[in-house]
């Protein structure tokens, strides 16, 4: 009999819960309608969104004109970066070195035209230092960019320090929760964040659904352009099941976040037992969300250790899924100090609510197995 498969990426994206899909289904071909459209089917769609973004706005603290649906992460990152850059007419902006490629790449856009985009470096525990910071702001910045926790490593940052800091220096600061989302505990107004992004398929949400908060006031300029939804802010029909899925997703992780983190943690900590005595094995990035472990063996190279883990019907990753075509070094590890040879040495586990002790237990020994296997070859 075939085993089942051991899925350990939940960071990469996780499956829908049967609560969104049950409420998810109406939308797709009875209730059809475009949530924009002034007639009687138009309106219920637009019942359901904007029940959707009163929930959703409740669970992190904000008002539901605050909340604004996009694509996913990927946008809400893109439309963030650029959008308030160019509210801020051209003034530097500071991004962290370990954000994702979403960020990065916006980055560099803004590069080509004509912003100058500073880099903050992170100590070897894969956090942001205050003090760089710190140092780095002037009455030239615009606008500030570090994540809520990272993709790879799980590291959490300081976001209320930071938050602070960029309002005492009158600059504009945005993070990427898409990670930290799932697992903390998020209110906008207690963070005292500008802007914030997050995206629905990382907590058994559909894909291809997120969201940006623009707090009140925080002017940002249009990304995406085209008709009138979104309050004017966001060209494009509104994908109605996939807002009626994310809030309910939401929910549903809201109310289950602390029972959830601490099966993760158990699952993290039966793991890493079955490593015990293992020669050159170290974690890397302190210890941050309770569903991430980013290991990193001497010896090995992690494709190889991908694949023949695969083989045995254990999905892990090396890192972002997005950059999991690239032949580059994760940029997350090296800006953490380590070497390119290290960075290669290193997977990411991420551990789901639906894992069981039993799971990760079976997949740490297939792991250890390999490893020791690969380092004889
Ligand atoms: N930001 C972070 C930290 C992520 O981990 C991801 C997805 O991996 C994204 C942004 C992009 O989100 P999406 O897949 O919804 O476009």
């Amino acid at each position: 009999m075939q085993r089942k498969v051991i899925y350990l990426d939940h960071a990469a994206t996780t499956p829908l819960c049967k609560e969104a899909l049950d409420k998810m289904t109406p939308y797709f071909c009875d209730c059809f309608g475009n949530a924009d459209s002034p007639h009687g089917i138009g309106r219920k769609a637009m019942i359901a969104v904007d029940a959707a973004r009163d929930e959703i706005a409740a669970l992190i603290g904000a008002s539901p004109k605050e909340i604004y649906f996009t694509s996913g992460g990927t946008e809400a990152d893109n439309w963030a970066l650029v959008g308030g850059a160019l509210a801020q007419k051209g003034k530097r902006v500071i991004i962290s070195a370990i954000e994702h490629h979403a960020v990065l790449a916006a980055a560099d856009k803004l590069r080509d035209m004509g912003v100058k985009v500073d880099v903050l470096p992170v100590n070897d525990r894969g956090r942001v230092e205050l003090s760089a910071l710190e140092e780095a702001l002037d009455a030239d910045v615009g606008l500030v960019c570090v994540m809520s926790a990272n993709n790879e490593t799980g590291v959490i940052q300081p976001i209320e320090e930071i938050a602070s800091l960029c309002k005492e220096r009158g600059c504009l600061f945005f993070t990427d929760a898409v990670q930290a989302m799932p697992y903390l505990n998020i209110d906008v107004k207690a963070l005292g964040v500008d802007m914030l992004s997050f995206s629905a398929h990382k907590f058994y949400g559909p894909k291809g659904i997120g969201a940006l908060y623009i707090k009140s006031g925080v002017k940002i300029e249009k990304f995406v352009c085209g008709g009138e939804q979104e309050r004017g802010m966001r060209g494009g029909t509104v994908n109605v099941p996939a807002v009626v899925g994310f809030a309910t997703a939401l929910k549903k992780t809201v109310a289950e976040r602390a029972e959830r983190a601490t099966h993760l943690t158990k699952l993290r900590t039966a793991f890493l037992r079955q490593l015990e005595g293992l020669d050159g094995v170290s974690v890397n990035g302190e210890e941050g969300l309770p569903a991430v472990l980013n290991l990193r063996f001497e010896g090995v190279e992690n494709d190889t250790l991908l694949y023949a883990m695969d083989l045995e019907g254990i999905a892990m990753a090396a890192g972002s899924a997005c950059a999991s075509a690239s032949v580059k070094p994760s940029h997350v590890l090296t800006a953490m100090g380590l070497s390119e040879k290290q960075a290669r040495g290193s997977v990411r586990i991420s551990f789901g609510k639906d894992n069981t002790e039993e799971d990760v237990i079976f997949a740490a020994k297939a792991l250890r197995a390999q490893v020791e296997k690969q380092r004889k070859m």
